[in-house]
């Protein structure tokens, strides 16, 4: 820790900040003074009155007092250093001036005007920002009071000459002392509270803005943003950082951390900022647009990778999101960090942006409230026009909508089975009059006030127009609608109005019900409902991200789901084999249809093929186009993942069979000694010895286990790391499937599938089984194997 060094930022425009405080600090304190003043000078011009003799004229003095007032009304509104001091030398002068002519006529006026002379400026000193202040105004005071009082004493006795020279002796080092110790300490305090303010702000380990920090100095920045600005922010968390410090100690963790800060200084500017808001977890808040802060990130990305560990190099995952009006600097990062989380999920080391927001139409975004009025308009004239068309018009209906033409683009979907085209989703587009079309970035770029309902709802009025003349016969229509629309009371008659407007049934339009916020999960079920009975399906879209869980998709039961397209990717952590498989099944046992979303690659196909998906959607097998494509070359490519998978299949049978073999003639052995009465433990000898052996086990038929089991090589103390549940006595096992399985085919091997199991610290195992008669009963004889090496063939997916 110690080697570490943190970082001191350099002050820039210190003595600047310095004056700055001072004026803070001084004001109040001068105000006042300075008032005091002028009522002691009033009295004192009272007091002259009544001493008689030559007076100079009320007015004059009067008018002097009327000065220093407005000089000390002067105060409050003082931005600068240097008007400050120009308002105190100038209130020196003027209050001098005033005295002296308020003691003119008496015999002695230096005698009337000692206290003040030498109280003066010593009062003032302190109150002197600079030595510059205090320097010329403490001259000009005592030349001003001198030339003054000669004027008046063509001869002056030797005697005020020796008061004159006591008024200054005594009068300018006290002043002198009393400034220079004022401004030493105030200074020192400045920069105290400064350090103070520094330490405050910042994090030790790296020298970056700690979270409390960041988060304040966002929300100003925010608060202040033009109304065209865009901005950022970025999310970052080290992966896997936890194996560092348990590996390797935490201070090789905090190195890291470390350098990581140094990466984060290096690439964001200062004005920008970058924070560790948590333990491994840093953040950037950057003025750019979406693509801008991808860019930022990519780079972050690649030269944190660049820093190594003792076991390779380090890599961090990113989630990017763009802030839009309104929303509060927490919601902004929290947006962020759903990206990291998906990010994480698709396998870590890479940026994710924040979820394009809905659809198309799901974009908050068209600003003007004209605009918004003329979408509501466009969109009740869309159900007219759509009447029109329906009687022969043939004329697309336009639609506006903030400076641009929506049009629908549409994406194909496939059924993987049938490799035909069964539907499509529409996506919203904008168009300029020129006919060059809005990229969905800028035309869904966040804007304040919008209304997001209003153009979900012209979006609907837009796609159904076009559909009705481009959709083939049979195919389905796939809207995208927020939650709040679908829920919004009487929008079900009024869509299945639109619907049937534009020529089309409701049973050919499945409503894909986005993942965002908006509407209690009771209201959405109840809607699906409402809808159904309308005639219209009913899909959840982007499920396995952001709001969507397993509750909400039971009480909605939509007819089909769509898999978030990052759920193609992910991957069991010890296996690295695809969850893909088990989501699919676990849905159709829930009674949905499953839809992939974002297939990019000809690997993502054969996998979702092979997962049982039941339609595919993707850049693979389609972009989205206003002009609906053929379909010729998808299915090609759907029939070659087929026929990839097939082979697969047939190869991948062989290499498990073959791996599970010698376990397979073990357990016969074994089974046979145990038949001969052998012991347990020399019976299972062998198969204990296999490589992949965790233990070798004899189940009663309650699924009890009898005796103690022969452990093998992969079994390890470290695996039983799920202690409540690592004792395998306790426990019944005849309900496992390979239990169940053995004992339907009495006398045969039986494989089972990959299952966690729960005494090897929840790693994927397989069981080997075998079911005969010992003495002690029906007895299933089984050894499980340690599943999780990489590399190992899995059985076929049935
Ligand atoms: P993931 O890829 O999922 O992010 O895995 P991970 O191991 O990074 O998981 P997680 O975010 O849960 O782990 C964070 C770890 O960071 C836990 C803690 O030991 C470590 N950590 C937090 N603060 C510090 C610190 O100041 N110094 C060190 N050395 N380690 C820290
Ligand atoms: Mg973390
Ligand atoms: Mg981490």
């Amino acid at each position: 820790m110690s080697a570490i060094p943190t970082q001191h930022q350099p002050e820039p425009g210190l003595r600047e900040r310095f004056h700055r405080r001072s004026l803070e600090h001084q004001r109040p304190l001068s105000t006042v003074t300075m008032a005091f003043t002028v009522i002691a000078f009033l009295c004192m011009v009272a007091a002259r009155d009544l001493a008689g003799g030559t007076v100079a004229p009320l007015g004059y003095r009067l008018l002097c007092a009327l000065v220093l007032a407005l000089l000390v009304l002067a105060i409050p509104g003082t931005k600068s250093t240097w008007l400050f001091g120009a308002i105190g030398v100038v209130y020196m002068q003027v209050l001098i001036g005033g005295l002296v002519l308020n003691a003119s006529g008496v015999a002695h006026p230096l005698m009337w005007l000692l206290p003040a002379l030498v109280v003066i400026p010593i009062c003032a000193a302190p109150l002197w920002l600079t030595p510059v202040h205090f320097f010329t105004g403490s001259a000009l005071f005592y030349a001003v009071a001198v030339a003054l009082l000669l004027l008046g004493k063509s001869h002056p006795r030797d005697i005020d000459a020796a008061v004159w020279a006591w008024v200054v002796a005594v009068g300018a080092p006290t002043a002198a002392v009393f400034h220079f110790g004022f401004y030493r300490f105030r200074r020192n305090h400045f920069l105290l509270e400064s350090q103070l303010a520094q330490l405050a702000a910042t994090d030790p380990l790296t020298g970056l803005q700690n979270r409390r920090a960041f988060v304040k100095r966002a929300e100003e920045r925010l608060a202040m943003l033009a109304p065209d600005a865009r901005i950022s922010a970025i999310f970052l968390d080290l992966d896997s950082f936890k194996s560092l410090n348990d590996r390797f100690g935490h201070a090789v963790g905090d190195r890291a951390l470390h350098e990581v800060g140094q990466v984060l200084m290096g690439q964001v500017t200062p004005c920008d900022g970058a924070s560790r808001v948590g333990g491994e977890e840093f953040a950037v808040l950057l003025d750019a647009d979406l693509a801008g802060a991808l860019q930022l990130a990519e780079r972050l990305r690649g030269a944190i990778g660049a820093i190594e560990r003792p076991d390779g190099l380090l890599t961090a995952s990113f989630g990017v999101a763009e802030y839009r009006r309104g929303e509060s600097f927490m919601v902004l990062l929290d947006r962020a960090d759903e990206a990291l989380l998906r990010a994480k999920h698709s396998g870590r080391n890479r940026v994710c942006a924040e979820r394009a927001l809905p659809l198309d139409a799901r974009q908050p975004t068209f600003g003007g409230l004209s605009a918004q009025d003329g979408a509501r308009d466009g969109a009740r004239d869309g159900a007219q026009d759509s009447q029109g068309s329906e009687q022969g018009s043939g004329e697309a209906p336009r639609y506006r909508w903030d400076g641009f033409r929506l049009i629908s683009h549409f994406q194909p979907l496939y059924s993987l089975s049938h490799q035909k085209q069964v539907g499509f989703e529409a996506l919203l587009r904008g168009e300029r009059d020129d006919g060059t079309l809005v990229p969905p970035v800028v035309m869904f770029a966040p804007k304040p006030s919008s209304d997001e309902g209003a153009l979900d709802r012209a979006s609907h009025a837009v796609h159904l127009g076009n559909a009705c003349r481009q959709l083939p016969g049979g195919a389905w229509l796939f809207l995208n609608i927020l939650p709040a629309t679908f829920i919004a009371d009487g929008y079900a008659d009024q869509l299945t109005k639109i619907v049937r407007g534009a020529g089309l049934e409701p049973e050919r339009v499945i409503l894909e019900i986005l993942e965002s916020h908006g509407g209690s999960v009771d209201d959405m079920s109840r809607a699906a409902a409402l809808y159904r009975r309308h005639g219209f399906l009913i899909a959840v879209d982007d499920f396995g991200a952001g709001q969507s869980n397993l509750d909400r998709l039971l009480r909605i039961r939509p007819d089909l789901v769509k898999l978030d397209g990052e759920l193609i990717r992910a991957t069991m952590q010890h296996t690295q084999q695809p969850i893909l498989p088990t989501l699919v099944s676990l849905l159709h046992q829930a009674g949905m249809l499953v839809v992939v979303e974002g297939v990019e690659t000809a690997d993502e196909l054969i996998l979702a093929v092979e997962s049982n998906v039941d339609f595919a959607q993707g850049y693979l097998l389609g972009r989205p186009a206003s002009e609906i494509a053929s379909p010729e070359s998808v299915r090609r490519q759907i029939d070659d993942a087929f026929d990839v998978i097939a082979q697969g299949r047939a190869h991948q049978h062989a290499l498990f069979e073959s791996e599970v073999e010698p376990y397979r003639r073990e357990l016969r052995r074994a089974a046979d000694a145990l038949l001969a009465g052998a012991a347990m433990a020399d019976a299972f000898e062998a198969l204990a010895r296999l490589e992949h052996s965790i233990s070798c086990f004899v189940l009663d038929e309650t699924g009890r286990q009898i005796g103690h089991e022969v452990r093998g090589p992969a079994w390890s103390e470290a695996m039983a790391s799920l202690q409540p549940v690592a004792n395998p006595y306790d426990a019944r096992w005849d309900h496992r499937p390979y239990f169940r399985n053995a004992v339907l085919m009495p006398g045969e091997e039986i494989t089972s599938s990959p299952y966690l199991s729960l005494a090897c610290g929840g790693r994927p195992c397989i069981a080997v089984t075998l079911a005969e008669h010992l003495a002690a009963g029906r007895c299933v004889i089984g050894v499980e194997l340690d599943w999780s090496a990489r590399g190992l063939p899995w059985p076929g997916r049935d």
